[in-house]
């Protein structure tokens, strides 16, 4: 028999696999010797009062029952038939990788496109970014096998509950390489260790199974024709080097293909302006973050992880809120081309690092920078744009990045030094307050004031503010129609992911490619018009 149950533990008591079985065994009123197998179903921390407790839902297999969870069934994906229909996937992060699985599934073949690197090259790509100063406009964070998400952080959790099939998209992550707990934790994550590992099989998948993946191989445009009743449709794509590709396209470019994004604009697809959120990146050391999150001198101790954090505060009227924390974590260079200053961060699998970082951002709306409206869809990426340059000159050209303590910031004056940093270009002492725009910089003083007092010892002097986070999403979204999830202008076009304007990180994605592939294999729209045109 298998059966349930839920545990309030010490974080003692839940590092410790005996324990677990005999609390579990009173609980259920079962002798312990009768216990063939437990399992860990669900885990998360309430690190809310002192006591700390963490929250285990338990499975127990008795009887005839060995295990306590069902084994995962791994996905038994197979070779697509010689003359299956082709797919063109524009982009190979996660929205466009489980796109290309889920179109194995289906017996169609992909064909994904990626202007970057592949996974290896492009770790060499990022080392050396930091050490000579220079972007690689197609590799680096944003761009290359994986997408942004290869080198992050790696969290999995996501907000959309709704968009699909989250469950499937963490399955596979673990029948890839990812270790099961990311089932159970209630805030998993991966690493930037181990995702380049599982993004590697991901490829050697797709590949066995009868798919492509081109790396150095960006789409400049897309292939459209327009039907004499009106409508238009997307025939393919044309690479960068003039050669033309034919089928339906996913677009699945992320939230850095400016370019792309332009000249599709050119070409006459439909975008709109779409609101995001910028501001900085923030750094405490480790330590300090676990005493406070954990209310202890001793901070995490031998038994929690890193801790984590979450702050969100309304400020005139706007949204002020943490983003994409990574305990331990390192802040990374995540600009995407030359002239642009933009930080983000990553973690290793153990988030052992010296320090914890997390986004701050403030929301932003359409319209909300009046002066940006005559750009049009293209207001809040210009906006966006404007204030990385504006950022990058005040590092004098370098990629370094320009910080001020926390304080400081908050009290608007100018740091006569800065604490030690896990920056890998180096910091550069700035007033980031008078850099961003009033909008943003007031209302952050605002929410550090609030998180402060909410977390005595949150706001200090050994905090520093690292400018700019501005890739959080995406500032355009290409609309389309909820049905079938094409276009609403340009038939056989189905955007997807990020940076077409839906999803929000690794794991929505990813299920927004699976829910494209599924919507255009429900469709029909697997013929090729004309493939030697
Ligand atoms: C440093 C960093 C840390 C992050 N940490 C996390 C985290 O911990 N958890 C989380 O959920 N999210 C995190 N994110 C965000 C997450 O990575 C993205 O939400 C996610 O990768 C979006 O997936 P996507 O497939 O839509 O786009 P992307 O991952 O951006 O992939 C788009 C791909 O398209 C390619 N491409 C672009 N234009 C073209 C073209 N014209 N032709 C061919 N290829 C093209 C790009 O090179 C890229 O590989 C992080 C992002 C960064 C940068």
């Amino acid at each position: 028999m298998r059966e349930t149950t839920e545990l309030r533990l010490t974080p003692r008591e839940a590092a410790d696999p005996a324990e677990i079985r005999r609390v579990a065994a009173r609980s259920l009123g079962l002798a312990p010797e009768r216990i063939n197998d437990v399992r860990i179903a669900r885990r998360s921390i309430d690190a809310r009062k002192k006591d700390i407790v963490v929250n285990l839902t338990v499975a127990v297999a008795t009887g005839d029952d060995l295990t306590a969870l069902p084994p995962l069934a791994p996905v038994d994906f197979r070779p697509v038939p010689e003359d299956a229909p082709t797919v063109l996937i524009v982009g190979a992060g996660p929205a466009g990788l489980f796109a290309a699985l889920r179109a194995i599934e289906h017996g169609v073949r992909p064909v994904v496109l990626e202007r970057g690197r592949d996974v290896d090259t492009r770790r060499v790509d990022i080392a050396e970014m930091s050490r000579k100063g220079e972007v690689n406009p197609e590799s680096n964070y944003c761009f290359g096998e994986g997408g942004a998400g290869t080198f992050s952080d790696g969290k999995l959790y996501t907000r959309s509950k709704k968009r699909g099939d989250n469950e499937a998209v963490m399955q596979l992550l673990v029948q890839f390489g990812a270790k099961d707990e990311i089932l159970c934790d209630s805030h998993p994550h991966i690493g930037s260790d181990l995702l380049p590992k599982i993004i590697k099989r991901i490829r050697e998948k797709i590949i066995e199974c009868g798919g492509e993946v081109r790396f150095a191989t960006r789409v400049d445009s897309l292939i459209l024709t327009d039907d004499p009743d009106g409508t238009r449709r997307a025939d393919g794509v044309t690479l960068a080097d003039g050669t033309r590709l034919y089928g339906p396209v996913i677009l699945a470019t992320g939230h850095s293909a400016r370019d792309t994004i332009r000249h599709l604009h050119s070409q006459g697809v439909d975008m709109e302006a779409k609101g995001f959120a910028m501001g900085v990146r923030l750094e405490h050391p480790a330590t300090l973050i676990d005493r406070l999150q954990y209310h202890s001198p001793e901070g995490k101790g031998k038994y929690l992880p890193t801790a984590e954090y979450n702050y969100v505060a309304q400020a005139d009227g706007r949204g002020v809120y943490s983003f994409c924390m990574c305990p331990g974590g390192v802040v990374v260079p995540a600009m995407s081309a030359p002239g642009e200053s933009v930080v983000n961060g990553m973690s290793a699998s153990a988030r052992g690092g010296r320090w914890s970082n997390s986004g701050m951002v403030v929301e932003i709306r359409p319209g909300d920078y009046p002066e940006y409206e005559r750009y049009g869809v293209f207001q809040l990426l210009e906006l966006q744009a404007d204030i990385e340059r504006r950022f990058f000159r005040a590092a004098a050209d370098t990629l370094r990045a320009p910080a001020q303590r926390m304080t400081d910031f908050v009290a608007g004056r100018p740091s006569d030094s800065l604490p030690a940093s896990s920056y890998p270009a180096g910091l550069v002492p700035a007033r980031v307050d008078l850099l961003l725009p009033p909008g943003i910089s007031e209302r952050l003083k605002k929410g550090f004031r609030t998180f402060g007092f909410r977390s005595k010892g949150f706001l200090t002097p050994e905090a520093t503010v690292i400018g700019l986070e501005s890739r959080t999403s995406s500032p355009v979204r290409l609309p389309r129609d909820r049905e079938t999830l094409q276009h609403t202008g340009i038939s056989r076009l189905y955007p997807a992911g990020e940076g077409a304007g839906y999803a929000g990180g690794i794991v929505s994605a990813a299920v927004d490619g699976r829910r494209c592939v599924d919507a255009l294999v429900g469709n029909k729209q697997l013929y090729c018009p004309n493939p030697k045109k």
